[in-house]
């Protein structure tokens, strides 16, 4: 089977969260409002065996584990576009912009030879998938390979601290094993959101103070965007609550 991909720049997958690798996320701590976002994923899941390899296992009270994704993510509103994005839709920082996007849409959590179906377009994109776009899929292997294994790479050298964070998290904030385990018991599965500072604590960032600072206006800024928008209450929430704890870490 071989499939065929190219993006004509319409920007309309730069809309939401973005998940970034623990360097770009630091990286870009001046423009995204950040969140650590965890994801628990079935065993029976395609993705099963690539998130166990990444992310980390938590063992649950009734002696079950549960495999659980732990991304640094650019926490943006489904509705509201990438600060990155131009008005014209191009990427204002394209020649820079995060691994994740450089790899689009091929996606390192899951296994190479399960990527095709994230080549189809999804409901108002304009991705080209036409017999005159570039093969970029071939029996069952990436043909353009180079930004996707990059983000593999990077994905498996942060593995100690996702580790070291998704330990540290369990030891302070043990109810998060229950909220872990009700997200993964819904039909559609669901995520758990928690904060940067958190993280950049529980590794001992030696530049916490610098990203905090960075962070810092960027929360505030998205807080006040999305205080008089009810159905957007959860990300307001993360908002405030996220710049209180950075404000501490920033002095
Ligand atoms: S960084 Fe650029 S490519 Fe990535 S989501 Fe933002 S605008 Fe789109
Ligand atoms: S939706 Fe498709 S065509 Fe539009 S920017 Fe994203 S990858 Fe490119």
């Amino acid at each position: 089977m071989t499939q065929r991909f190219h993006c004509t720049a319409c920007g309309k997958c730069c809309y939401g969260q973005l998940p970034l690798t623990v360097n770009d996320a630091f990286k870009y701590a001046d423009r995204f409002p950040l969140a650590m976002v965890w994801t628990p994923v079935r065993q029976g899941c395609k993705d099963f065996a690539m998130v166990s390899q990444l992310g980390a296992t938590i063992k649950l009270a009734n002696r079950k584990e549960l495999v659980v994704l732990i991304v640094p993510t650019a926490y943006i509103p489904p509705s509201y576009p990438c600060p990155a994005l131009a008005p014209d839709n191009l990427c204002g920082i394209h020649a820079d912009k995060p691994a994740r996007c450089r790899t689009m849409p091929f996606y390192p959590y899951r296994d190479e030879q399960f990527q095709a179906e994230l080549l189809k377009p999804q409901p108002g994109w304009t991705c080209d998938t036409s017999e005159s776009a570039p093969l970029v899929f071939a029996d069952k292997k990436i043909v353009f390979r180079e930004d996707f294994d990059a983000e593999r790479q990077e994905l498996e050298e942060q593995i100690p601290q996702i580790r070291r964070y998704a330990d540290y998290m369990l030891k302070y904030t043990p109810q998060l094993v229950d909220s872990l385990a009700k997200v993964s018991l819904k039909p559609k599965g669901g995520q758990v959101v928690t904060s940067l500072s958190s993280f950049l604590t529980a590794i001992r960032h030696p530049n916490a103070q610098q990203i905090a600072q960075w962070q810092l206006p960027v929360l505030n800024s998205y807080a006040e965007k999305t205080a008089s928008e009810p159905g957007l209450a959860e990300f307001h929430r993360h908002y405030i609550s996220g710049a209180k704890e950075m404000q501490y870490l920033a002095r």
